[in-house]
């Protein structure tokens, strides 16, 4: 069996203007880099879709995407803030966005492929219920995990989310529940963007234990990051066991990235994938689905992520 891999210039026609660092490029950087690795031939395309609304508001408020389609239609340059720009298409291109990664979700249920990478923007971590944060519009992997345990019936997701910025929008959807595990490692929110993703952050009654932040200092890098996996997010993903394995994969910690003053190498971000696919090799059957969160430097972007594809492809086979 094959990788599934979604890639697709549709996602090129979220236009964030001039300057802005989530910027289309970044999609001819992967494929150039998947391509070169001889990753596209070898793995298996995914179909772009689009999104039901039942799923879109699992995870958000209807009047946040009313809001969404008039500011779309409006041809106004941002949504909330001006991190968070907009064309007239980006709310069509968030739509296939989320409802491409579930396609890619059905289709390892369905085993069509072991697991799979989603190349999608806009990303989604930092979406909240209720409005657009940090060049967020839908909460990609939030989405999912709720069509895992809505649609497939499944009892117990764990979504790790190593982008460099802290996933509030992902641990606001889950952080009072129980069947989705959230582990975060991202850069100090005192520091870094958002400002939240404390340690003492940990869920809200009955999801009490099942939020993990791991905030890094500036400065920090590899040691620190074997550190914290070895001693925190590995004792907490075992005993919950997952049934799917969602990756929030932002190449943002890298040491190359102009966002964030954390200190990752390409090294770093293979052994993280070895590590999530040997956990879901042993507990979820192998079943993963990782998407495109951050990574603003386009070196560091398509070397890492050729890397993580490789291994996704070579776990498959
Ligand atoms: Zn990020």
């Amino acid at each position: 069996m094959n990788s599934g891999l979604l890639l697709d210039d549709c996602f090129k026609e979220h236009r964030t203007g001039a300057g802005h660092p989530e910027s289309p490029a970044r999609l001819d950087t992967v494929r150039h880099a998947l391509e070169r690795a001889g990753l596209i031939a070898c793995t298996t395309p995914i179909a772009v879709t689009e999104v039901a609304d039942r799923d879109v508001l699992r995870v958000h408020d209807a009047d946040y995407i009313e809001r969404i389609v008039k500011t779309c239609a409006a041809g106004a340059p941002h949504i909330d803030a001006p991190d968070s720009a907009i064309c007239p298409r980006s709310y069509e291109i968030a739509r296939l966005a989320a409802g491409s990664v579930l396609t890619a979700v059905a289709g390892v249920m369905e085993g069509r492929w072991k697991n799979a990478f989603c190349a999608v923007r806009p990303p989604g971590h930092h979406a909240e219920r209720n409005r657009s944060m940090g060049f967020c519009l839908l909460n990609n992997v939030a989405i999912a995990a709720e069509h895992l345990i809505r649609e497939h019936g499944l009892a117990k997701v764990m979504i790790l989310d190593w982008d460099v910025h802290h996933g509030n929008g992902t641990q606001h959807s889950f952080e009072e529940r129980s069947d989705v595990l959230y582990i975060s490692l991202h850069g100090h929110p005192a520091h870094v963007y958002p400002g939240t993703g404390y340690e003492n952050e940990t869920g809200v009654g009955p999801g009490e234990e099942f939020t993990l932040n791991l905030p890094m200092m500036p400065g920090s890098g590899d040691d620190a990051y074997r550190t914290a996996f070895d001693e925190k997010v590995a004792p907490l993903a075992e005993s919950f066991a997952p049934e799917f394995v969602l990756l929030s994969a932002g190449f943002d910690a890298h040491r190359r990235d102009p966002l964030a003053p954390i200190e990752l190498e390409n090294e770093s971000y293979a052994w993280m994938t070895r590590w999530v696919l040997d956990l879901a090799r042993r507990h979820s059957g192998g079943r993963l689905v990782s998407l495109l969160e951050g990574g603003y430097d386009m070196q560091a972007l398509g070397e890492c992520v050729a890397l993580h594809v490789g291994l996704l492809q070579e776990a498959s086979t």
